[in-house]
């Protein structure tokens, strides 16, 4: 039996194989990792790998158990750990499973050159630290390409960063310097590129990109759309009016009485709040669709509940379809823009969608 609380979310898997096609289109000589890290952002990990299965190059995620399950469920591609291995255990997991770990601090190469079977074929990815001073190795203590090569000498190796500014002003370029300039006489591959710098900056291609967000569909710069960027939003949360109060003016709407009606107005009450992963945070004036119609949220977003104007909407009452963000009848909400609303961003909408909330799967 269906649950019947009005709130869904919708997982679009061809907008997902599209977005996927996309990356294809900006980088056409690189493979592609498809990052699905965090629930594939919020997605469901095993609803996008198995949409994603026959095309992907790869699956790129944090934790080594995941890994060896997507192995046992089958997956066959190059999978990626992004944080490396935790402990001893893991490095068993990356042997039986062959899965590619990142290594971004000597501490982890020794866990690996202690417990890795002699000879066990490994994937490595050496990952310098070039600005974002959060992983990676420093330009002078990185291993390089020599010293991998005879202390590892089965490793695959491949070089790689990460990018602070790829969807900013300050770009990428300070950073490319910095990895050449410990590189340079690398020729073997390097992975470089998240969504932004996939999109903006193909000099950083190289031989494996790693794209999130655009693969949800989201857009990774401030100021530019998804849907100019030829991104297909993937998630959908919609739901239902199910209460509408008509207010006098001078009537507060909520906790706190944060906003005030400045008329008589009607106000719908939607089945969304907080605790289904909407953000607390979205003011007045957040945008939301009702029966196709844009219009705007009142007042506290609250656990269970939200409000909004549905004065100009004469024809939504108890029932009335609500898209909160997504594909609607007419024309989509971005998530982006409902982020942006909140001061926050999609990638962040996208991951605290909460478990009560019913996952569909459209295409
Ligand atoms: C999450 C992550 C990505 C994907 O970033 P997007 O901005 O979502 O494209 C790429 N690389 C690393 C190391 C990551 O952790």
């Amino acid at each position: 039996m269906s649950p019947s609380r009005p709130l869904r979310a919708r997982i679009d898997i061809t907008a997902l194989a599209h977005n996927y096609r996309l990356v294809q289109r900006h980088a056409p000589r690189a493979k592609a990792w498809a990052v699905v890290k965090a629930n594939a952002y919020g997605h469901g990990l095993w609803r996008v790998v198995e949409a994603l299965r026959g095309e992907a190059d790869g699956f790129a995620i944090l934790e080594p158990e995941t890994g060896a399950a997507l192995r046992e469920a089958g997956v066959r591609q190059p999978i990626l750990l992004l944080e490396g291995v935790f402990s001893a255990q893991d490095v068993g997991l990356l042997v039986e499973h062959r899965l590619t770990a990142v290594v971004h601090c000597c501490e982890q190469l020794e866990l690996i050159e202690k417990t890795a079977p002699a000879g066990a074929p490994l994937a490595l990815y050496i990952k310098l630290n070039t600005g974002m001073n959060r992983l990676g190795f420093s330009a002078d203590d990185f291993p390089t390409p020599q010293e991998m090569a005879t202390r590892l000498p089965q490793a695959e190796v491949t070089y790689m960063t990460h990018f602070a500014n790829a969807d900013d002003e300050r770009g990428v370029d300070w950073q490319m310097e910095r990895f050449q300039a410990a590189l340079k006489d690398w020729k073997g591959p390097v992975c470089l590129a998240n969504s932004a710098a996939v999109l903006r900056h193909p000099q950083t291609h190289g031989d494996w990109v790693r794209p999130g967000i655009m693969l949800y569909g989201s857009s990774p710069f401030a100021n530019e759309s998804a849907a100019s960027l030829g991104l297909q939003p993937v998630m959908t949360l919609e739901s239902r009016i199910i209460s509408v109060q008509k207010v006098a003016p001078g009537e507060r709407i909520g906790y706190g009485g944060t906003f005030t009606a400045d008329r008589v107005m009607r106000v719908g009450t939607v089945a969304c709040g907080y605790g289904d992963g909407y953000p607390r945070h979205a003011p007045t004036g957040g945008p939301i669709a009702v029966c196709g119609h844009r219009t705007r949220i009142l007042g506290r977003v609250s656990m269970d509940l939200l409000a909004c104007d549905l004065t100009e909407i004469p024809m939504a009452g108890i029932g009335a379809p609500v898209t909160l963000w997504g594909r609607g009848e007419g024309g989509d909400v971005p998530a982006d823009e409902v982020a942006a609303a909140a001061d926050t961003i999609a990638y962040e909408l996208f991951c605290a969608l909460a478990p009560r909330v019913p996952v569909d799967t459209l295409g």
